[in-house]
């Protein structure tokens, strides 16, 4: 990772295939601490500070209590407030000269502050929902530049907004030479259109039979994962009546379709259902109907009956990482546990859901990558079959693990085209007539709206305007101040700074 200031870093995964590349992560936070500093780890959830947190009282450091002291303060949501406090004390005084924590953990106060690390900063949960909407990532950009802190921002797949700091000239770069990439990572398919359109009705199925395979073949040699979309279901064949699995009639196989009006055929003995009807409810229309996940486990259970479901997602409970050892983990994004030695294989459905707007293809395979990295190594076995019609971008990078340069290419695919990251986006909230009280604000004698470096994005119920950096400061102030106005005479108003953006693509 060299010595640069700050550094946008590509993390491959590590032997241990962990939740968190914790060797990587943790050398440069030791060394800050070692010296005369103090070195702040944000991470974004639980899982990822278990993780950090147990390597560190591995190598000897304790985590701080108020009672015995120790090495390392936790900040963490789900603590109680005197914890947290006690910790945050710690950190504040330089007790405890490593802090570790979620979102909040940007702001933590240290002495000396020598290093701010940031893992996954694309992470959703890093997006602060309580106004002024901070973004970790942005604090702690700040924080490098007032404190003269170093700052690392990593994970498996740079964010956009990562990638348009390097783009910027603000940050460097680090990434694996591509031997070492290589020889880290699984081998990664993806399963697009035309190859599933090959291989027949089967090929049509949430599953794919080639998928499938891998599931199996992968079975043999330790843990798999089946990962949904980040929604938590699947779109499948199904009764249109009750929602049931649709099953072939002669051999309980599961029914694919080569397109809408054509019969339900087959996967497993090809024979085409023609006079097709529920075994539940006798309905006799098939429909490509949403499937949640308890539901997927359900139908995977009864595709390989003799093998162990483990299912994973908000809703059911999250495992923790290390709690499965074989058998079929299905889950979604954010809750995949990493198994100890990584996975066999893993088959992620439905990748190309929820795709379709404008700069979401570098945050869904920031997730996809999040996934593989949890499997072995190419030489060691390891396979992911990604299903779903992602743009030719978003696949040649996962085949080829180049996620930097997936992101590199759309922070500079937007900066040719004026969106966010470089230009912020200033989101106004209020009655229609405070909506145009705003849009006729004057900025330098010009009505906000008329001015070139200002444009509307069309959007219901709000103003929402794309500012560029140079004006984007004073067209907030200006807005800020109707916000105080408005709030004074009781009328409802909300400003909002670089919150998400999503344009229809
Ligand atoms: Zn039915
Ligand atoms: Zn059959």
């Amino acid at each position: 990772m060299g010595g640069d200031a700050r550094l946008v870093w590509e993390a491959i995964p590590d032997s241990d295939r962990s939740s968190l590349p914790l060797d990587a992560v943790l050398a440069p936070v030791l060394d800050a601490a070692e010296g005369d500093g103090s070195a702040i780890l944000i991470v974004p959830d639980a899982r990822a500070i278990a993780a950090a947190v147990a390597r560190l009282e591995k190598d000897g450091l304790a985590r701080w209590t108020t009672r015995s002291g120790g090495e390392v303060a936790v900040i963490h949501t789900e603590d109680g407030p005197t914890a947290r406090y006690e910790n945050y004390l710690a950190g504040l005084t330089g007790s405890a000269r490593i802090v570790v924590g979620t979102r909040p953990t940007a702001f933590q106060p240290v002495p000396r502050p020598a290093l701010i690390s940031m893992w996954a900063d694309g992470n959703s949960a890093y997006h602060d929902p309580h106004a002024p909407y901070p973004h970790a990532r942005v604090v702690a950009a700040i924080r490098a530049e007032t404190e003269g802190t170093r700052l690392l921002l990593g994970g498996w797949a740079p964010s956009l907004e990562a990638a348009a700091l390097v783009e910027h000239g603000w940050a460097a770069w680090g990434v694996a030479d591509r031997a070492s990439v290589r020889e880290a990572v699984p081998a990664v398919d993806v399963l697009t259109g035309p190859r599933r359109e090959e291989e027949g009705p089967g090929g049509w199925h949430w599953m794919p039979g080639t998928a499938w395979r891998v599931v199996r073949d992968g079975l043999d040699r330790g843990p798999v994962f089946v990962l949904v979309p980040r929604a938590g279901y699947v779109t499948a064949l199904a009764c249109a009546r009750c929602g049931g699995w649709s099953v072939c009639l002669n051999c309980d196989g599961p029914l694919g379709r080569e397109g809408e009006g054509c019969p339900p055929t087959c996967r497993d003995c090809g024979k085409e259902n023609l006079d097709w009807h529920c075994p539940d409810c006798h309905g006799r229309r098939l429909a490509e109907v949403r499937q949640g996940i308890e539901k997927v486990a359900g139908e995977l259970k009864r595709m390989a009956p003799s093998t162990r479901i483990h299912v994973s997602s908000a809703d059911s409970g999250i495992l923790d990482d290390g709690e499965v050892a074989d058998g079929i983990v299905v889950a979604t994004p954010g809750a995949l546990p990493a198994v100890s030695g990584g996975y066999a294989a893993g088959v992620i459905v439905g990748a190309d859901s929820g795709l379709g707007r404008v700069g979401t293809e570098v945050d869904s395979a920031r997730l996809w990558f999040g996934a593989a990295a949890l499997v072995r190594s190419r030489k060691a076995g390891g396979r992911v079959i990604v299903v779903g019609d992602l743009e030719p971008a978003a696949r040649r990078a996962l085949e080829t693990w180049t996620p930097g340069d997936l992101a590199r290419g759309a922070a500079r695919e937007r900066a040719n085209l004026g969106l966010p990251p470089f230009r912020r986006v200033i989101q106004f909230e209020g009655p229609p007539s405070l909506l145009d009280e705003a849009r006729g604000k004057e900025i330098g004698g010009t009505p906000l709206i008329r001015r070139p470096d200002v444009d509307e994005v069309p959007s219901d119920g709000a103003l929402v305007l794309l500012a560029g950096r140079g004006v984007a400061q004073e067209v907030v102030v200006a807005l800020r101040g109707l916000v105080k106005e408005a709030s004074a005479t009781g009328v409802k108003a909300r400003l909002r700074v670089d919150g998400p953006f999503e344009i229809e693509g």
